[in-house]
């Protein structure tokens, strides 16, 4: 026997009018190219969704269909989100930082039909046209004013004629909710990048968990500012949890630097902040050059690559709660995310400190274990460490238009590519990713911990640890290292550092010292350039 309640799909066009509905007058502030800041409310861009909605059935966008998107997080882009999906086509949100032939490739593979850019990547779009014939409508996301007089890319509309010259009378139609409602392409470091096809189930059960208070704590008193971008996993959920709670949203646009930031959090009153480590860096440095206090932001929520202990403690000092989030495109991203638990409160600071050094604990929904190489799963004890694999309904069941594979096991998980360490309470510590930890002499050694140890040494500003190959141990590690402007250290010095604070054979070999590391297009240290570049690595 079925439950009598009502049966309604959950479909991301609910959320944009829940929004509408109870929170019309919630604002919206958007930093445009030129630095100027747009400003506007949840009524609005509804209204504005509407008749984009209208004008993309105009132009031949069927259900179904994948649109492409290159913009960054700013208010015509979120309307692109709901105004795709709504209609029940696809928002194929492309990384624009890919190298040219992978833009061709996913923009093929994904037989995107129509792309919608920002003006900033007309050249870009140009450069990519000849190689991209499904594409039949170009949209550029800005007003008559700014479109180009003379253009190589066939059927050029503006997107303020398409949407001024449409009704805003619409009703969302229902459909079943496990419909598919957008695509990402993860960037992948070997092979075609892989596409991850969200559903519109998906994606709102993934913004309802993602709001919890042991979650990102989303709530109509937010102001949250998604640094993260709308072109990488649906900026971590964010444009769509922000709806769903009626939150004040912030869009930074591309001034992602740390005085555009700082100046974001100061004048719009921001108090939930996330990104990926490199931004919080930044932002961290540009406080510290000029003597700068964080006032109104309250919680951090970074991810996306391993967070350093120090950056958690100079988030502390500006009164500020970091939150740790591990998560993938697989993972719609939010897996864990590292919040205490009740029992941890009599711990006082240094509980929490060890608690907010971990990836987290599972949010509702997530299910995790750990197992070896012959896929036996290993004990939760906080000891032994394995491959990690996910399974929930917002992890992928397998990648856009390929064959199930090894990505998932017979049973049912999601092989993550990392390895880890759980604990009885479900918290997680990545050790590495499988392709980069450091093998030296048959044992493993974490290259995530040998960076966060060297981060919080004063003069250093980033460091990657490599396993270099070596002759006798097979791989050793070397430390590649950016010094904070204005500061030295020697290499003795930081290899000093680790005295004490790990097992002697885990070590480094070595350190570089580099003006900048490698980082790939979603801000992640790009180690396999690293490895290519120590290869003939001459042993001290
Ligand atoms: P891509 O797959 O394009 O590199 P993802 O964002 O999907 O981009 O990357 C997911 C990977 O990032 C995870 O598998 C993990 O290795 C790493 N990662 C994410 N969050 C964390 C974290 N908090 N600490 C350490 N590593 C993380």
């Amino acid at each position: 026997q079925y439950g009598q309640m009502m049966d309604q799909p959950l479909l991301i066009s609910s959320l944009i009018k829940h929004a509408e509905q109870y929170h019309g007058d919630g604002e919206i502030v958007s930093r445009q190219n030129d630095g100027a800041i747009f400003r506007y409310t949840w009524a609005d861009a509804a209204r504005r969704t509407r008749q984009l909605a209208n004008a993309l059935l105009d132009i031949g966008v069927s259900p179904g269909d994948c649109v492409g998107t290159m913009a960054w997080n700013a208010y015509r882009h979120l309307e692109t989100y709901y105004a795709i999906s709504g209609i029940g086509a696809i928002c194929h949100t492309v990384n624009h930082r890919l190298f040219i032939d992978q833009i061709d490739y996913i923009v093929n593979h994904a037989e995107d039909r129509v792309l919608l850019f920002d003006i900033s990547f007309l050249t870009l779009a140009e450069q990519l046209a000849p190689a991209l014939p499904n594409i039949h409508t170009w949209i550029l996301m800005g007003s008559r004013e700014q479109m180009p007089v003379d253009t190589r890319l066939n059927n050029l509309l503006c997107y303020e004629d398409l949407v001024g010259s449409h009704s805003d009378r619409f009703e969302w139609p229902q459909f079943d909710e496990r419909t598919a409602s957008s695509l990402c392409y993860t960037s992948g470091t070997t092979g075609h990048p892989k596409g991850v096809l969200y559903s519109h189930r998906s994606t709102v059960l993934h913004a309802l968990a993602s709001s919890l208070p042991d979650a990102f704590d989303l709530s109509a008193q937010s102001c949250v500012l998604p640094v993260v971008p709308m072109f990488h996993v649906n900026g971590w959920g964010i444009p769509y949890s922000a709806a769903l709670n009626g939150a004040k949203l912030v869009l930074p646009g591309n001034r992602l630097d740390g005085a555009s930031i700082y100046q974001l959090i100061e004048e719009e009153e921001v108090n939930l902040a996330a990104g990926v480590p490199t931004v919080w860096l930044n932002l961290l440095q540009h406080c510290e050059n000029n003597r700068l206090r964080l006032h109104p932001l309250r919680r951090v929520v970074v991810g996306g690559s391993a967070v350093p202990d120090s950056m958690t403690e100079h988030m502390s000092e500006h009164g500020v709660e970091l939150r740790q989030l591990w998560g993938m495109t697989e993972v719609s991203p939010c897996g864990t995310m590292s919040t205490p638990k009740f029992k941890h409160r009599s711990g006082g600071v240094p509980a929490l400190r060890k608690i907010q050094a971990t990836q987290g604990r599972p949010l509702f929904g997530v299910e995790m274990r750990i197992v070896d190489g012959a896929g036996q799963p290993l004990p939760h004890d906080g000891v032994a460490f394995g491959n990690l694999q996910v399974r929930g309904p917002w992890v992928l069941s397998q990648y856009f238009k390929r064959e199930r594979d090894a990505s998932h096991t017979d049973d049912g998980w999601f092989n993550t590519g990392d390895v880890a360490k759980l604990d009885a309470d479900g918290y997680m510590r990545i050790t590495d990713r499988t392709k980069d930890v450091i093998k030296s002499g048959g044992e493993w050694i974490s290259s995530i911990e040998l960076e966060n140890i060297l981060m919080g040494h004063p003069a250093i500003a980033e460091a990657a640890a490599v396993g270099v190959s070596h002759p006798k141990w097979d791989e050793r590690p070397v430390m590649v290292v950016v010094l904070k402007p204005g500061m030295r250290a020697s290499r003795e010095e930081l290899l000093q550092f680790y005295e004490g604070k790990i097992a002697k054979w885990w070590t480094p070999d070595d350190v570089l010292f580099v003006e900048e590391l490698p980082h790939t297009a979603t801000g992640k240290l790009q180690k396999v350039k690293l490895r290519e570049r120590l290869r003939d690595h001459q042993w001290p």
